[in-house]
C-alpha cells in the first residue's frame, strides 16, 4: 500500500519531464519540475508549510492563532491549505482588482478575505499593506509570514527543491532556471546546487523585462508571480550567476506552446522560465542538463494567456492556437 497520510505529505517531490518540441534545435537535455502537481497547485506550498513549522516552533503561532497576509496568489493558497491542516484561521488581504475565482479558491479551503481599493498608495491607511498591517496588530494570535523577508521561503528550497533535483537527475544536472518573485526559489534551490556540486551547477535567473533583477525600474509587465519593484529579503543576488530577461510577448507564447506541443498546461511564469531556458541552452553541448523550474499549472490563467481575445487586446497576436475545424475540413 501506498498511501499518505495526510494531504500535506504530498507536498514536494514533483517529477521531472523532458521537453521534446520546443528544443527543437537544441543539443543539451532540457527538463522541467512541475510544481504544479503539489496538492495546492504550486511551489508556493513548500514555503507555507515550512513558513507555519517554523512560526510554530519560535512561538509566533499558537494553538488557534491567525494567519494574516496580503497574497492573492500561490502563497494564499499554500497557507491556507496548510492552516486548514493545522487547525488555524487564516485572513488574507487582497487589493480590489482580483478576479472572483481567486478569492473563491481561499474562502473555498476556509480562509477570510478583505478586500481593498487598488487605487490608493501603499501608505494610505486603506492600502492593502496598511491593512493587513492593523489586522495583524490588533487580532489576538495572529501571525504575518511576509514572505518578501522571511528566511524560511528560500530555506524550504535549500532542504526540499535542491535535493530532489540533485537525487532525480543523479547529480548530472549542470543548469538550474528559474523565475525569481520574491526571489525564494532561485536563492534557496541555486545555493543547494552550487554548494551539493562544488559550484558547477550554473544558476539562471529569469526575470519579465522592466523588472528590477534585471536592470529595470520595476515598469509593468503582465507576467504574474514573478518580477519587483524592490529588492525582496528573500532574495540573494550572489546566487544567481546570470539573469535573462523575457518580454510578455515571448512568455506567452512559449506558454501556449508547452500546452499546444508538450501537453504541459502551465502558468506565463513557467513560459517565461522556459524562454530563458532555451537562450541559456542554444549552445550547450549535448552532455548539458538544464532543469527549469515550472511554478503553477495554466488553469488560474484560462481567461488570459489561453484567452484569444485578451491576448489580442494587449497586442499579442501572434500567440500560436490550435487548428480550426475549417483547416481540418481543407
Ligand atoms: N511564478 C509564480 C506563478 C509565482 O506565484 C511565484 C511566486 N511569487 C514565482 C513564479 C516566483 O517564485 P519566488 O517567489 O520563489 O521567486
Amino acid at each position: 500500500m501506498k498511501i499518505a497520510d495526510t494531504i500535506l505529505d504530498l507536498i514536494g517531490n514533483t517529477p521531472l519531464v523532458k521537453l521534446h518540441k520546443v528544443t527543437e534545435g537544441i543539443s543539451a537535455t532540457v527538463l522541467v519540475k512541475l510544481e504544479y502537481l503539489n496538492p495546492g497547485g504550486s511551489s508556493k506550498d513548500r514555503i507555507a508549510t515550512r513558513i507555519i513549522d517554523a512560526a510554530e516552533r519560535d512561538g509566533h503561532l499558537l494553538p488557534g492563532g491567525t494567519i494574516v497576509e496580503p497574497t492573492s496568489g500561490n502563497t494564499g493558497v499554500g497557507l491556507a491549505l496548510v492552516a486548514q491542516q493545522r487547525g488555524y484561521k487564516c485572513v488574507f488581504v487582497l487589493p480590489d482588482k482580483v478576479g472572483e475565482d481567486k478569492r473563491n479558491v481561499l474562502t473555498a479551503y476556509g480562509a477570510e478575505i478583505v478586500v481593498t481599493p487598488t487605487s490608493v498608495a501603499p501608505d494610505d491607511p486603506e492600502s492593502y499593506y496598511s491593512v493587513s498591517d492593523r489586522l495583524a496588530r490588533e487580532i489576538p494570535g495572529a501571525f504575518k509570514p511576509n514572505q518578501y523577508s522571511n528566511p524560511n521561503g528560500p530555506l524550504s528550497h535549500y532542504e526540499s527543491t535542491g535535493p530532489e533535483i540533485w537525487r532525480d537527475t543523479d547529480g548530472t544536472v549542470t543548469h538550474f532556471v528559474a523565475g525569481v518573485g520574491t526571489g525564494g526559489t532561485i536563492t534557496g534551490t541555486g545555493r543547494y546546487l552550487r554548494e551539493v556540486s562544488n559550484d558547477a551547477v550554473r544558476i539562471i535567473g529569469a526575470d519579465p523585462e522592466g523588472s528590477v533583477y534585471s536592470g529595470g525600474s520595476g515598469r509593468p509587465y503582465l507576467v504574474e508571480g514573478v518580477g519587483e519593484d524592490f529588492w525582496p529579503g528573500a532574495y540573494d543576488p550572489a546566487v544567481p550567476h546570470e539573469i535573462i530577461a523575457v518580454s510578455d510577448a515571448d512568455s506567452f507564447a512559449m506558454t501556449r506552446r508547452l500546452a499546444l506541443e508538450e501537453g504541459i498546461l502551465v502558468g506565463g511564469s513557467s513560459g517565461m522560465a522556459v524562454v530563458a531556458a532555451l537562450r541559456a541552452a542554444k549552445d550547450l553541448p549535448a552532455d548539458a542538463v538544464v532543469v527549469v523550474l515550472l511554478p503553477d499549472g495554466g488553469r488560474g490563467y484560462l481567461g488570459k494567456i489561453f484567452n484569444d481575445g485578451w491576448m489580442r487586446s494587449y497586442g499579442f497576436s501572434n500567440a500560436p492556437a490550435g487548428h480550426t475545424v475549417a483547416d481540418l475540413l481543407r
